[in-house]
C-alpha cells in the first residue's frame, strides 16, 4: 500500500522543483544524466550505440529521451506528455508603479486557467533569462522562492455580486501586487538579475511566469487524494519519465517525449505540432543506417501513448460527466475516446492499451465528453499528424483541471508508472500487438 504514497510523494517533489516547463525539463535532464543517458544536441552529428540511452532538448522546454534495445528494433514505443501549465506570463517591462505607492506586475494569460483560483494565493516568479556570457548568449533558470506576489480579490463589500459568477479582465483584475514603492524601488527584474548572478542591464531576454508557491500535499480520509499545482500534466510527465529510466527495452526503442506549449495550441517549434518528434525519430533511423522504407516499416510497427490528465466525475456535479463513461479518482488509467478523433484512440489502440494495463495489473476506465459538450484536445492527434503511428489518448483522473491547485488520486500515479514500465520494456507479448 505504501508504494502508492511513495510514488505520489516523489511526483509532488518533482512538481515542486518544476515551477515552469524549463525547470521540468532541467529536472528530467538531471534524472537522465544520473542514469547515464547522454545528451545529444540538434546541431551536432549523432553517434549512437545499441543498448544505450540518449536525450535531446529543444528550446530548453521540450525533451525527447530514447533508449535503444541491444537487438534490431521492431519500432518505437512512445509516451508523450506536456510540461507546460496555464499561468500568467510577465510582459517585457513588467513593473507598474501606481499612485507612487503600489508596484504591480504587468502580466498576460498563458493558456486557459480558472482565473479566480489564482487570487489571494501566494505566488512567485520563475522562468529563464538570457544574458550575455563570455562566449555569447547564455540561458539561466531562475526561481524567486523568497519573493511572494498576490493577486488580491475585491472585498465582498465592494462587490456584492462576488458569489454570483464573475467576469475577470486579465489586464485589470489579475495583476499581482509586488511591492510598496516607498519601501524599495520595487524593481522585480533587479531581484531576478541578482538571482541569475548578473546585473539587470545584462538581461537581454526573459520568459518569466507566475507560479503557485505551495507544495502538493495529501488530503482526505486515509490521505486518498492529492492537492497540488500543475498536476495537469506533470503527473503524467513524472510517471512517464520514472518508468522510462527504470525500463530496459528489449524489442522496441523506448521514447519519452515531453512537449512544451500544449496549453497554447502546440503550434511552436518545440510543441507537439512541430517536427521535433519526427526529426528525432528520423535522425535516429539515419544514424542506425535505416533506409527510408526501413524507417517507414519501423513507424508502421510503432505505438504512441499520449498521456494527458483526464476529468474525473465531479462529486458536486456528476451531471457534467458522460452517462456511461465515468472515471473516478484512484480507479486507474483513463482511456479517452472522441467520435470526431480529437483523441487519437480507436478500437485497436484502446485494445492495446487495455492489454498493457492488464499485463501491468493496473485498472483502467474510460472517458468520453458528453455529446453536448466540447471538451478539450490534447497531444495525441496533433503528434500523429506528423508521425503517423497507432495511438491512444489516456490520462490520470483529476478534478479542477486548470485551477491553481488541482486534485488527483494517490493511487493513480503508481498505476501510470506500472503501465508505462510494461510498455517501455515490452513486457506485452508480441502477439498482443499483432493486428
Ligand atoms: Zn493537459
Amino acid at each position: 500500500m505504501e508504494e502508492y504514497w511513495k510514488y505520489s510523494e516523489e511526483m509532488m517533489n518533482f512538481i515542486e522543483k518544476s515551477p515552469t516547463c524549463f525547470h521540468a525539463v532541467a529536472c528530467i535532464k538531471e534524472m537522465l544524466l544520473e542514469q547515464g543517458f547522454k545528451e545529444l544536441r540538434e546541431t551536432d552529428r549523432w553517434n549512437m550505440e545499441g543498448g544505450k540511452g540518449y536525450f535531446v532538448t529543444r528550446n530548453d522546454s521540450s525533451l525527447i529521451a530514447f533508449r535503444l534495445p541491444e537487438q534490431v528494433p521492431f519500432g518505437f514505443h512512445i509516451v508523450a506528455s506536456h510540461c507546460d501549465s496555464p499561468s500568467f506570463k510577465l510582459k517585457e517591462f513588467p513593473e507598474m508603479a501606481m499612485e507612487n505607492t503600489y508596484v504591480k506586475l504587468n502580466t498576460e494569460k498563458y493558456g486557459g486557467m480558472i482565473m479566480y483560483t489564482w487570487m489571494d494565493r501566494a505566488l512567485s516568479v520563475a522562468g529563464r533569462v538570457v544574458v550575455q556570457g563570455k562566449d555569447g548568449l547564455e540561458t539561466r533558470l531562475v526561481q524567486m522562492d523568497k519573493e511572494t506576489v498576490v493577486i488580491p480579490s475585491v472585498a465582498i463589500h465592494m462587490n456584492r455580486d462576488a458569489n454570483k459568477g464573475m467576469e475577470f479582465n486579465p489586464q485589470v483584475d489579475m495583476l499581482p501586487l509586488y511591492g510598496d514603492y516607498l519601501m524599495g524601488d520595487g524593481m522585480l527584474l533587479e531581484q531576478v538579475a541578482e538571482k541569475a548572478g548578473v546585473k539587470r542591464e545584462d538581461i537581454l531576454g526573459h520568459d518569466l511566469f507566475l507560479y503557485v508557491k505551495e507544495r502538493g500535499r495529501f488530503y482526505g480520509e486515509n490521505d486518498a487524494f492529492i492537492l497540488s499545482p500543475r498536476l495537469d500534466d506533470l503527473q503524467c510527465v513524472y510517471a512517464s519519465a520514472r518508468a522510462f529510466v527504470d525500463s530496459m527495452p528489449k524489442e522496441y526503442i523506448s521514447v519519452c517525449a515531453v512537449f512544451d506549449n500544449e496549453e497554447v495550441g502546440s503550434e511552436t517549434k518545440q510543441g507537439a505540432d512541430s517536427t521535433f518528434l519526427e526529426d528525432v525519430l528520423w535522425r535516429m533511423g539515419e544514424d542506425l543506417n535505416w533506409s527510408r522504407s526501413e524507417y517507414l516499416r519501423m513507424i508502421a510497427g510503432s505505438f504512441l501513448i499520449s498521456a494527458d490528465n483526464a476529468h474525473a466525475v465531479h462529486p458536486n456535479h456528476p451531471e457534467k460527466a458522460d452517462p456511461t463513461n465515468r472515471p473516478y479518482l484512484n480507479r486507474g488509467i483513463v482511456i479517452k475516446f472522441h467520435g470526431s478523433q480529437k483523441y487519437a484512440t480507436d478500437a485497436v489502440s484502446a485494445a492495446k492499451m487495455k492489454m498493457i494495463c492488464e499485463k501491468a495489473k493496473v485498472p483502467w476506465q474510460t472517458f468520453a465528453n458528453r455529446s453536448d459538450s466540447l471538451g478539450g484536445s490534447t497531444l495525441g492527434n496533433i503528434s500523429t499528424a506528423h508521425v503517423s503511428v497507432s495511438s491512444v489518448d489516456i490520462g490520470l483522473p483529476q478534478l479542477a483541471m486548470h485551477s491553481a491547485v488541482e486534485t488527483a488520486g494517490v493511487k493513480d500515479t503508481k498505476y501510470a508508472v506500472d503501465a508505462f514500465r510494461v510498455f517501455f520494456s515490452q513486457g506485452v507479448s508480441e502477439s498482443c500487438f499483432t493486428e
